[in-house]
């Protein structure tokens, strides 16, 4: 179907035909990249084609993904993506950097970057006319499929650690998804989602298993493109000093792996396509207490060693990432690197980002917590031109947002006791 004509497996390079598997390599169990007809596409697209479309949100890249949309317009499925990118000058400045932007992934329909893998594996649980999907998350990809399956009528079931913050979980009920909250992990969560998933034949999304999550994600690398080729035409104008086509370098918040391997795809496409000349650079954050892909990428190694993760990032605490070895290619394709940074300096990060009028969840705050490490260590140049991505909403996570922040004076209702505290 389109131009989607197999995959190819990260650990052994075996090929495998559109049908002929669903998830993981039945040789290794290593993850599938989906393989698109690049040669055909170049024929039938300029890039222009992409750049003059309406379309404002990730079906925008249609022609780049293995599924096509579902029937309908406007729903929250057919709407997500397309997220804002800010400016941040007073971030910059406080740096010590040129350029500051954060591309706001709050703004998807569910309020994290999950609603780009949820709305893709939807759309291709449709084309199979599967008759359920089911999920283990630790909230926003559970929250997310069970947002674009409602828009679209689509049954869901999502397994998550009864720990999950309780927005999340508001979040599926709502939505209509069956919850099952697991007196475990999310690593428990995933293995028991997945023999369910074998049980009762559901179409199973779970990051680093279902191959189409990635196609989801990597629309973000398309949208970061066009955006880029905007930027520049400002700076041409302006003829700044950085008119040679600065390397962007991007910062990426890092659990399973998974986005920053979508990031990666997307822009390995376009550079595929010719439509780019270089990578940008590509910088994983992860928590301290939960750094299995960070350790596998300092010890030059695609052996991921499991942890016992601990950090106030639910998002992004994950005892074994699923999709470590691609993601610690992603930083070392690209000439980057990974970060780690502690609680502390996620609830600072937190803190920082708010006075700039952008609310993360504390996984969303880790990549910029990551920035200012990375800037501190001579990691980040001062001239290099640096993209955050903010993952997911701060509404997701109020009891971490409060801890980010001093708390508010209670006053008596009078005029006399607000001049007392003033
Ligand atoms: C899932 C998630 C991440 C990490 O993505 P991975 O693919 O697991 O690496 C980061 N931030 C938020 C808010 C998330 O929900
Ligand atoms: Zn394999």
């Amino acid at each position: 179907m389109k131009s989607f004509i197999g995959y190819k497996c990260s650990l052994c390079a075996s090929e495998y035909l559109p049908g002929q598997v669903a998830y993981t390599c039945p040789a290794d169990g290593g993850n599938l990249d989906v393989i698109l007809d690049y040669k055909a596409i170049r024929k039938k697209y300029q890039a222009e084609d992409i750049t003059n479309r309406r379309v404002t949100s990730l079906w925008r890249y249609e022609p780049f993904l293995p599924v096509n949309q579902p029937k309908g317009e406007d729903t929250p499925l057919h709407i997500a993506g397309w997220t804002p990118v800010f400016k941040m000058p007073r971030l910059a400045e406080k740096l010590g950097l040129q350029h500051v932007w954060v591309k706001d992934e709050s703004r998807n329909p569910t309020a994290s970057f999950k609603d780009r893998a949820s709305a893709v594996v939807v759309a291709r649980a449709q084309e199979l006319k599967a008759q359920v999907v089911v999920a283990a998350s630790t909230g926003n990809a559970g929250a997310a499929l069970a947002g674009m399956s409602a828009a679209v009528h689509q049954q869901a079931v999502i397994f998550a650690p009864k720990s999950a913050p309780p927005a999340k979980v508001a979040q599926l009920l709502v939505f209509g998804a069956k919850v099952i909250l697991v007196d475990g992990n999310y690593d428990d969560a995933f293995d028991l989602s997945i023999k369910t998933s074998q049980e009762f034949g559901w179409y199973c999304r779970n990051t680093g298993y279902n191959p189409f999550t990635l196609e989801g994600k990597k629309t973000a690398a398309f949208e970061i493109w066009e955006w880029w080729l905007e930027a520049h035409r400002d700076w041409h104008q302006q003829d700044s000093p950085l008119n040679n086509h600065p390397t962007l370098t991007i910062f990426v918040s890092v659990g399973d792996g998974n986005i920053i391997s979508g990031i990666h795809k997307g822009f390995k496409e376009l550079l595929a396509l010719g439509w780019i000349e270089t990578l940008p650079r590509i910088i994983g954050v992860q928590a301290e207490g939960s750094a299995a892909v960070a350790q596998a990428f300092q010890a030059n190694t695609e052996a991921i060693q499991p942890v016992d993760a601990k950090t106030i990032a639910d998002s992004v605490s994950v005892n074994y990432p699923r999709d470590g070895v691609r993601a610690v290619r992603a930083a070392k394709e690209t000439d980057g690197t990974y970060i780690t940074v502690s609680d502390a300096e996620i609830l600072q990060a937190i803190a920082e980002l708010g006075r700039v009028g952008v609310f993360a969840e504390p996984a969303g705050a880790v990549a910029y917590a990551g920035l200012v490490k990375g800037v501190a260590s001579g990691a980040v140049g001062s001239a290099t031109p640096v993209l955050v991505l903010n993952t997911g909403s701060g509404l997701k996570d109020v009891r971490a947002a409060l801890q980010a922040v001093p708390s508010a004076p209670i006053v008596e209702p009078t005029l006399e006791a607000v001049k007392k505290i003033l």
